[in-house]
């Protein structure tokens, strides 16, 4: 069992510049998305954790069992093993998440989050083109495309 918070990890001036201009290039608010991106932390498992914040635990019982590498909640994100903390596009697209909570507040994010995908599922659509389809899904791959097409920040992101 773990006793006790770890000191949790951020990004370095550096990544949070280059992150927050991924952010921006998608339509976020400078301001919003410099704080989002300061303000977000990342962990290297997904299961659940007395450490993690208690509504977290429901969902990462689920996200531990769907075939995700990285999943955001809140300004936490999870990535499934340290592997992943070498993939920029992935962390611009975790931090896109970060932004839409803080944009728009956990209840409306997960609530239109959530409607869309099962908007998606009761016209048919299987359960990754349903995911795929999400409005929030397209503009964290948006800003991953961003992401790719520019200069990472130097490694590591995350101290
Ligand atoms: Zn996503």
């Amino acid at each position: 069992m773990r006793t006790g918070r770890r000191h949790p990890l951020k990004l370095t001036d550096e990544a949070r510049a280059a992150a927050a201009r991924c952010l921006e290039a998608v339509g976020f608010d400078p301001g919003l998305a410099a704080a989002a991106v300061a303000g977000a932390t990342v962990e290297t498992e997904i299961a659940q954790s007395v450490a993690w914040a208690a509504w977290h635990r429901p969902v990462l019982y689920v996200a531990a069992r769907a075939p995700v590498v990285g999943i955001t909640l809140g300004s936490t994100i999870y990535l499934r093993g340290a592997k992943h903390l070498a993939n920029w596009p992935l962390t611009v697209h975790e931090l896109v998440h970060v932004a839409q909570y803080a944009r728009d507040g956990h209840p409306r994010f997960l609530a239109r989050y959530g409607a869309d995908y099962l908007s998606g599922r009761m016209r048919g659509a299987a359960w990754r083109e349903a995911y795929e389809d999400i409005r929030d899904e397209q503009q964290a791959r948006a800003a991953e495309s961003v992401a790719r097409q520019r200069a990472c920040p130097a490694a590591p992101w995350w101290c």
